[in-house]
């Protein structure tokens, strides 16, 4: 296994309250990790430290076996670590193809990657393709979820931390991003995914869950998924088809619109079928 992502000790707070006391992990180059856990674990805090935007109080975070921690956001997209942060936050006022581009600013010299990127992303998300031209601010909140994945992939990430991406959309909606997070990994890029949302085991390798700023469990996705006790010990006892582990926002009508045009999935395949057909296809983890 080659480490990609170090997590030692860290401590990070707001003000003077602690939220992570020393947590510790791995995260494997190649892999999906997904970061589950209720409100207020500290899952945001978690990839808020590893993404810069909030400075560790201790502790160190290596990337690629070098220190990483208190980096600023600008270099550590540089390094190849971005944040899709919770709550999709495009630029409302500008176009679907415009939010992309700033997407790939810090890397407007790498042209022939940077038109590969895009034409992945448009392949992911044909909805984008569509709408290109539409004002970001006048897309569904689906569409919004895709478009902001889509621009964190524009900075050509080694590693992208998703944050929340099923919040407020619908099951199906959700489980249309957590395929495209598959193809994502198969097509090479280290992927953690923060969630709430059970469903998104089968999509990952590795899951660490969260409680009051603690690990509280590690494994592999496989073993929490099937494990009913373990779900039931550490996740309140949410069925994986039931998703969410908490209540959710009812999602809005207008997200029909993408789910009509967002590709098919298929639920009951592994995660290592899933991936490994979606790497011999190029096609999603879908069936
Ligand atoms: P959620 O799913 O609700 O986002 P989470 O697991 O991501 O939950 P965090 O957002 O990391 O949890 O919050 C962890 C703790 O830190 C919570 O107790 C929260 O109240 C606190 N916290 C988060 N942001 C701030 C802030 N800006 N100022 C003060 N406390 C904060």
């Amino acid at each position: 296994m080659s480490v990609l992502l170090e997590i030692r000790g860290l401590e990070v707070g707001y003000g003077a309250i602690p939220v992570l006391q020393g947590i510790d992990f791995d995260v494997e180059e190649g892999k999906t990790t997904v970061l589950l856990g209720l409100n207020g674990a500290g899952k945001t805090t978690t990839v808020g430290a590893i993404s810069g935007l909030l400075k560790p109080w201790g502790g160190t975070i290596s990337f690629e076996g070098e220190r990483i921690d208190g980096l600023e956001p600008p270099a550590l997209v540089d390094r190849g670590v971005t944040l899709v942060p919770e709550g999709r936050r495009v630029f409302p006022a500008l176009s679907v193809a415009q939010n992309l581009r700033l997407g790939s600013w810090t890397k407007r010299k790498r042209g022939a990657e940077l038109k590969d990127a895009e034409e992945k992303v448009y392949d992911y998300f044909p909805i984008l393709l569509e709408r290109r031209t539409q004002m970001a601010g006048t897309l569904s909140g689906g569409q919004q979820q895709m478009l902001a994945v889509g621009r964190g992939l524009m900075s050509l990430p080694k590693l992208i931390l998703i944050d929340e991406a099923s919040l407020g959309l619908s099951p199906a909606l959700a489980k249309t991003v957590f395929n495209i997070v598959d193809r994502i990994n198969a097509d090479g890029t280290t992927v953690i995914i923060v969630e709430q949302n059970v469903g998104v085991l089968k999509h990952a390798d590795n899951a660490l869950v969260m409680e009051k700023g603690e690990i509280v469990y590690r494994g592999s996705g496989e073993e929490l998924r099937s494990g009913d006790e373990l779900r039931r010990t550490y996740l309140g006892g949410g069925d994986e088809e039931a998703a969410p582990a908490v209540a959710r926002p009812t999602p809005a009508p207008a997200q029909a619109a993408a789910q009509a045009s967002a590709p098919a999935t298929s639920d009951d395949e592994p995660r290592s079928r899933r991936r490994s057909r979606a790497r011999r296809a190029g096609k999603p983890g879908t069936g």
